[in-house]
């Protein structure tokens, strides 16, 4: 079965109730949060998310829990050199940790990291020992924090799949660290997603291992392959196209892995400033029906989707 869905709110009064509403506006059976603002960290307590009303209504949908993926906010910096920043970071992930347990999530997907004027080296070293901290004093939870593919913008680590794997590789408890392979990042990395995704994902499986494989993010790219731009496109309006991501989608090897749109919004007119229609109601069929519609951001613009929280 096809486990389809995008990044969804969580916010308001209604927290996951509401995130599992939108998700189910879309058609989706899979869908990614951050536990508030992805740009800062205040978060509201675990008892103000709404979880068991969420939970019922996913019972009652056939969402399952291993289906819900908890985003951590880009902002966390395991690699800073800052030691009171890179314990703010530790001290934040532990929580994030904790309350996608409480949400029952299986990962929270974590940017591994910017090296800033350090060394990779450096950072790797201090990525492992941060994620040792979080996993420690997590110790006896399930959720794993799964690394992401970076595009190399700036100094981000991650951007090899080498680079992911010497994080997993110098951390201790690696049993709890999964990997989510982001589209747009791995193509403006320079990997051949377009037209290669299975000589790809062999370089996956010999480099990280394709049992860590937690997550896709599916996006097209603004850029050409290489670019190390990380600026996403909605499908088949960018770089990779939307044949080779339909593919990607349906393919059987990775039917078990939950597939996540972060595609941008759509703006209410070809040159409004504001991006306030979600594409992913119309990018969730498409994909269902494995058929591109090249007016389909023309027909989001006449009739958005319902948009909740
Ligand atoms: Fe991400
Ligand atoms: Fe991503
Ligand atoms: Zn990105």
């Amino acid at each position: 079965m096809l486990k389809l869905g995008s990044h969804v709110s969580m916010k308001g009064a209604d927290m996951l109730a509401g995130s599992v509403e939108e998700a189910l506006s879309y058609g989706a059976n899979a869908f990614m949060v951050y536990t508030g603002a992805p740009q800062n960290t205040q978060r509201k307590p675990i008892d103000k998310l709404r979880i068991e009303e969420a939970h019922q209504r996913m019972r009652a949908a056939g969402i399952a829990l291993e289906d819900v993926v908890i985003h951590a906010p880009y902002i966390i910096n395991l690699a800073n050199a800052d030691e009171q920043k890179r314990s703010f970071a530790v001290e934040f992930l532990i929580e994030e940790v904790r309350r996608s347990a409480a949400i029952g999530a299986q990962d929270i997907v974590l940017h591994p990291g910017n090296h800033l004027d350090d060394s990779l080296d450096t950072a790797v070293e201090r990525i492992a020992r941060g994620l040792d901290e979080v996993l420690a004093a997590t110790e006896g939870l399930t959720v794993r924090i799964a690394l992401e593919t970076m595009s190399g913008k700036g100094t981000e680590v991650g951007r090899r799949f080498e680079e992911i794997a010497a994080v997993i590789a110098r951390t201790e408890r690696k049993e709890r660290l999964s990997v989510c392979f982001d589209t747009c990042h791995t193509h403006d990395a320079g990997y051949d997603v377009k037209d290669d995704f299975p000589g790809v994902m062999r370089a996956f499986d010999r480099v990280i291992g394709l049992e860590r494989l937690a997550v896709f993010h599916i996006n097209d790219s603004k850029n050409p392959r290489g670019a190390n731009k990380d600026r996403h496109e909605n499908l088949g309006l960018g770089h990779i196209g939307f044949s080779a991501l339909s593919a990607i989608v349906h393919d059987e090897k990775y039917a078990h892995i939950p597939k996540i749109l972060e595609t941008p919004y759509v703006t209410a007119d070809a040159d409004a400033k504001k991006r306030i229609h979600p594409p992913y109601k119309e990018e969730i069929a498409m994909l269902k029906e494995r058929r591109f519609d090249e007016n389909f951001i023309a027909r989001i613009r006449e009739n958005p989707s319902p948009k909740k929280g």
